[in-house]
């Protein structure tokens, strides 16, 4: 009997210290999960936080929207593809025309090899001559400039009595260039003006790579050693900011953005410069709405814009993207924005696709505003400064 109470007092001790182990484990898991079970409205917050490092909260909202909706992050956020990506340092833009000018490839067979070899043909009648101003018409380059270079070229090649083909490129060459104007000012003006950042508008209907190009300036403006700022004022796209953020994260740059879409441009505009000033960079980029919806409509968008970012200084450049593809229509296109805004530069944009590389010399006859950069390709660093030489080279082949 003795022995079955001692059995009977040692399983419950072990019971009773088995069950306090037992429960202390769940007791300190409890415990352990606490920090991360108590603040769920926390943990929101921590993911508002990235999105709040690249629209800060002040200048982010547009002057009718309440500071709360500040910090909200945007509905559909680039964050899911954004897991702490090396910032990229881009290549200085310098020479980037003369890397990129295969890309010119198209035109240069449709153009340059189609005008060497009517020229060339030993055979140059009224026919041919025809025939040379038609290629030089349906590269784009516009009716008049393509008449004055026949004209001209005719009496030279007369003068010069020679169809060999090293003599023919060469006058080909110089008249060329002549059109194309190799004493433009071509460069960007992003330099800051003391404390005060350059800005530089970019307007252009939507689908011509206006947006794509915001980004890739960021990169050229950052490799040839400035600091910028992004401005997402094309509010009616939501996708426009993200893309925006997207391009910026990659470089390190900032983007100041609406919380919500629709919100006022001209407010973001506005944001984003005051940004730019009191974050000390060089340069702040602001992409516009594209929407050529009435010209009216336009120039009230733009118009408030550039007067409203007027308040901080001048703007330095307003660039006009156009998309080279689409010929006659992007020449419509440039003249409504140029009786809108006074565009300082153009941005030809996928001159890569087509055979019409013309539209540099027609664009810029009709507004009388240098091609200030190119679009050569869909990669980041695709974007370069326009060389007339190089652009005639890559014509010619
Ligand atoms: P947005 O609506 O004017 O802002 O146009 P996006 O910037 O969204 O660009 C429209 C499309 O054009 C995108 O697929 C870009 O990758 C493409 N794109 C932009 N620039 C170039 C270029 O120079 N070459 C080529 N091939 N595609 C380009």
């Amino acid at each position: 009997m003795e022995t079955v109470l001692i059995i009977l007092g040692v399983v419950l001790v072990v019971l009773i210290v088995g069950g306090g182990a037992l429960l202390a484990p769940r007791a300190r898991r409890r415990g352990g999960a606490a920090p991360p079970g108590a603040p769920p409205g926390q943990r929101g917050t921590a993911t508002a936080a990235p999105t709040g490092a690249h629209a800060p909260a002040a200048p982010e909202t547009g002057a009718a929207a309440p500071p709360a909706e500040i910090t909200v992050p945007p509905p559909v956020p680039a964050a899911p593809s954004a897991p702490t990506p090396a910032v990229e340092q881009p290549p200085p833009s310098a020479g980037r025309m003369v890397r990129l000018r295969s890309r010119l490839a198209r035109s240069q067979t449709a153009f340059g090899s189609a005008l060497l070899s009517l020229l060339t043909s030993g055979k140059l009648d009224e026919q041919t001559w025809e025939e040379i101003e038609e290629v030089l018409i349906t590269a784009d380059m516009g009716a008049g400039p393509a008449a004055h270079m026949v004209s001209r070229l005719r009496t030279e090649v007369k003068v010069a009595g020679t169809s060999n083909v090293a003599e023919v490129k060469a006058l080909l060459r110089t008249d060329l260039l002549e059109q194309v104007g190799a004493d433009f000012d071509r460069t960007v003006h992003a330099t800051p003006h003391g404390d005060r950042p350059a800005v530089l508008l970019v307007v252009g209907v939507n689908g011509t790579g206006k947006t794509t190009t915001c980004g890739k300036l960021a990169r050229v403006l950052i490799g040839d050693g400035r600091t910028v700022l992004l401005g997402a004022a094309d509010t009616f796209r939501a996708a426009a900011a993200d893309q925006l953020e997207t391009w910026a994260t990659r470089v390190g740059a900032t983007v100041v953005r609406a919380d919500r879409e629709g919100a006022d441009p001209a407010s973001v505009a506005f944001e984003a410069v005051s940004a730019g000033v009191s974050r000390g960079v060089d340069a702040v980029i602001v992409d516009t709405a594209g929407r050529l919806h009435t010209k009216t409509g336009l120039m009230d968008e733009l118009g408030k814009i550039k007067r409203v970012v007027e308040k901080h200084g001048t703007v330095d450049e307003v660039l006009l993207v156009l998309d080279a593809t689409t010929g006659q229509n992007g020449l419509r296109q440039a003249r409504v924005f140029a009786e809108v805004v006074d565009i300082t530069g153009i941005v030809l944009t996928k001159l890569d696709g087509t055979a019409k590389g013309g539209i540099v010399i027609a664009v810029q006859r009709e507004l009388g505003v240098p091609v200030k950069l190119v679009g050569l390709g869909e990669g980041p660093d695709d974007l370069a400064p326009f060389e007339p030489l190089a652009f005639v080279d890559a014509m010619l082949g």
